[in-house]
């Protein structure tokens, strides 16, 4: 009668989140992040329980091997859904309905050969090796595709390793004890349908938890990030400065402002889509040329930034210098064209600066030191006025400059 009552608790919780998980792969749309894969997978679980509840004990019938096929196609589609939430293009209906004849041309040659007994221990077998799998799937995940949601996937694998041993001492309980070993109100029967009871309370918020995290991760790097470069805005710069200043002892940061020369007769020259082209490109390098743990941004239309982090006036030299050499040096290739473009830039470097609210005078400074190196010829970098703070090797009284030859 437990039993009976702990079976009906878990179909009404595996088809409320059925419904739950198809309501929210609706609003997610192009990006259903596997959600779909997991309302059927639901689905498929809570109708074989629902079969179990029709069926009276373990016998053979039609209702049976559809049960037991649901039970092992509904972690397929759990697999499947991860696969999918984590990115992987998989499909789901060829390997569902695949396993389905498989399994249910399986059933009747073992029940055929070996008895009824085989037959259940062969879905036990079964449920023990995919839940395994699935565990060292999730294992395998937290080292690779997974590293972010590290807790999240290894409360996970201990979870459903629970359903694997579980599973795995009912195939030796079959296989000794016969049939028997599954009646309804036995106590290791009892202990497998509290247990799967509990999972079905807590996997599936779990779940929704996981796409919440990934939606609103989401969100925040689509607030924070440039769409054609995917370099840093504005605001993913403040923020990500804003997280360097917090921690203690940061030392002062140096804001470089690269604005490409004559980027106008680009886009006259060759068309805007050319000029996007050669936005991208300079990103590329950017990107490329800052040390791991500087930022890197674009704040206008063809004005990029890279604020050096722990580093001193001499090391922002350096990088600025390496930036501009690289981008003078690389030839850009134009689509639908043979033609191939080269560009400049002009870098301005702000004085050093120790907190976010500081990053608009450093970007005055950067902009007053790029608007020098413009006036004065382009393909240059151009440090700020001198001030005692700066790189004391480069003097102290009159504007500091870095010159090259322009050309243009
Ligand atoms: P200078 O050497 O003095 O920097 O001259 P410039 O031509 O680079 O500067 P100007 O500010 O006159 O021109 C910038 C151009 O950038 C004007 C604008 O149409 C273009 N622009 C702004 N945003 C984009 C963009 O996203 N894509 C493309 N292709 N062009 C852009
Ligand atoms: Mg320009
Ligand atoms: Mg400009």
């Amino acid at each position: 009668m437990v039993a009976t009552i702990l079976v009906g608790m878990l179909c009404a919780h595996l088809l409320c989140f059925a419904v739950m998980f198809l309501l929210i792969s609706k609003r997610l749309q192009g990006k259903k992040m596997g959600m779909d894969f997991f309302a059927l997978g639901n689905l498929l679980l809570g109708l074989a329980y629902v079969l179990q509840l029709a069926e009276n004990g373990p016998a053979w019938s039609e209702m049976s091997v559809v049960n037991h096929t649901l039970t092992l196609a509904a972690p397929i589609a759990y697999w499947l859904g991860a696969m999918r939430f984590f990115g992987h293009t998989v499909p789901l209906w060829q390997p569902l309905i695949g396993f389905a004849v498989v399994y249910v041309a399986a059933q009747v040659l073992v029940q055929w050969s070996l008895g009824p007994t085989a037959r259940y221990a062969m879905l036990a077998g079964m449920a023990a090796l995919m839940f395994l799998g699935m565990t060292l799937t999730i294992i395998y995940g937290v080292r690779t595709f997974a590293k972010d949601l590290y807790a999240e996937m290894v409360i996970f694998a201990l979870l459903i390793s629970g359903i694997c041993l579980l599973n795995a001492i009912k195939f030796v309980k079959i296989l000794n004890g016969g049939l028997d070993a599954l009646h309804m109100d036995s106590s290791f029967q009892m202990v497998f349908y509290i247990y799967m009871t509990s999972l079905a309370t807590v996997i599936p918020p779990s779940i929704v938890w996981l796409v919440l995290r990934r939606l609103t991760d989401d969100l925040r790097n689509m607030a924070g990030r440039d769409p054609m470069t995917q370099l840093l805005n504005r605001r993913g710069l403040s923020e990500a400065l804003e997280l360097f200043f917090s921690t203690r002892n940061a030392a002062p940061a140096y804001l470089l402002l690269m604005d490409v020369d004559h980027f106008k007769q680009i886009n006259d020259t060759y068309g805007h889509q050319a000029g996007d082209t050669v936005l991208c490109h300079v990103a590329e390098v950017l990107r490329n040329t800052a040390r791991h743990g500087d930022l890197t941004g674009r704040i206008g239309g063809e004005e990029f930034v890279a604020i050096c982090l722990d580093t001193d006036s001499a090391g922002a030299i350096r990088l600025a210098e390496r930036l501009r050499a690289s981008v003078q040096e690389q030839a850009i290739k134009v689509a639908d064209s043979d033609d191939v473009l080269r560009c400049t830039v002009t870098i301005g470097i702000s004085r050093p600066f120790a907190s976010t609210q500081a990053l608009e005078n450093a970007k005055r400074d950067a902009d007053a030191a790029l608007y020098r190196g413009k006036a004065a010829g382009r393909n240059r970098i151009e440090l700020p006025l001198a001030t005692p703070h700066f790189h004391p090797n480069l003097g102290t009284s009159k504007p500091i400059q870095l010159r090259h030859e322009a050309i243009d």
